[in-house]
């Protein structure tokens, strides 16, 4: 970032826009705008959810400036191949909208808004993703509700009390009946066979979402489907259902045996790396580190290379545990930066004379 303010304004386009190309595979210039600060993502947001008219206005800088950008924006894109896709405003409660970046009519420069340029060398298969994503409506999202408040549908006034199912669009709420999606049904997580298949078969579709307070996201809970496609897919799952256990018991054999390989040579590795380090112990090491999900250290992308760091790292993070006082600090409140130093001497000592 302190490198961005080094450059100017012109510099930076060309930066930018080639670093969000490697990240993203593909840029806009919309987002360029973002990354310089010169657009809010937050004003986007209420844009494509169909609240303001154009962007312009919450745009920084000049317009002699931005008039700027958007040339060397477009020189830079010049080679590059594109995905045209005009940004839309998609609503099940009024028409929806093609929307307008600018204020006013300035074809070719929307134009350049709507297109999505992507390098050369992009796989096909990539790029069909991209373009999908691209063009394709997105999914219809529906929310449980939290909060102790109840809501009001805007267009029936029905109220809408907590846990029931609400629809927003532009920051208005709308029971289901009114959003057009009453006659689905609610198909809760779980399944992923049958969820898979009622989504392939229904024709109109919702994801169920909900607040999880603690966490602070929004997690899905279902989905909403047609009746008719959930009991297709019932039928249908039940007609395979003894092939698919097979199937199931089978891919649950394959991962335990590969778990069993990838901890033998995690072991193998730490006695390498380690050769002083007690057999129970090194045992002791690669079985916690290596526990499918568990999100250990073990299970990273680099420990399973059996990078020399990442053991390394699961061999320290076994000692701090138990040849040092550091799960007592913890217990009693003492600051985790705080426990971690105070270990340390205790801690390098048993690494060494592990090493050695
Ligand atoms: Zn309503």
């Amino acid at each position: 970032m302190n490198f961005h303010k080094k450059l100017n304004y012109k510099d930076k386009v060309v930066k930018v826009a080639n670093d969000l190309l490697i990240q993203n595979d593909c840029v806009n210039l919309l987002d360029v705008l973002c990354r310089m600060n010169w657009l809010d993502i937050s004003h986007i947001y209420r844009w494509k959810d169909g609240l303001e008219d154009n962007l312009e206005s919450y745009m920084q800088s000049t317009p002699e400036k931005r008039a700027e950008v958007y040339h060397i924006f477009e020189e830079w894109s010049a080679k590059l191949p594109s995905i045209e896709a005009p940004w839309k405003f998609h609503s099940i409660i009024t028409e929806g909208k093609k929307l307008q970046v600018l204020d006013g009519c300035q074809t070719d420069l929307e134009l350049l808004f709507s297109r999505h340029f992507h390098s050369r060398d992009l796989s096909s298969r990539k790029k069909t993703t991209l373009h999908k994503k691209l063009t394709q409506k997105p999914d219809l999202r529906v929310f449980i509700k939290t909060g102790k408040d109840d809501d009001t549908c805007k267009k029936c006034n029905t109220t809408i009390y907590r846990k029931n199912f609400i629809y927003t669009e532009a920051h208005t709420v709308y029971c289901l009946d009114c959003a057009g999606l009453g006659q689905l049904v609610f198909l809760p997580s779980g399944d992923a066979t049958l969820s898979r298949r009622a989504k392939k078969f229904t024709r109109k579709f919702a994801e169920v979402v909900e607040f999880n307070k603690r966490r602070k996201r929004y997690e899905r809970r279902g989905i909403l489907v047609e009746e008719e496609a959930l009991e297709i897919a019932k039928r249908s799952c039940e007609s395979d259902a003894s092939e698919r256990a097979v199937k199931r018991l089978k891919s649950t054999e394959k991962r335990v045996e590969e778990d069993k390989n990838f901890t033998s040579e995690f072991c193998f590795k730490v006695k390498q790396l380690f050769p002083n380090c007690p057999a129970d112990e090194v045992n002791a090491i690669s079985e916690h580190a290596t526990v499918r999900g568990s999100g250990r250290v073990g299970r990273t992308a680099a420990a399973k290379k059996l990078d020399d760091e990442s053991i390394r790292l699961a061999v320290i993070a076994y000692i701090r545990h138990k040849h040092t006082d550091y799960d007592r600090l913890l217990i009693n409140r003492t600051p985790k930066k705080t426990c971690r130093r105070l270990i340390q001497p205790v801690l390098q000592k048993k690494l060494k004379s592990w090493e050695v």
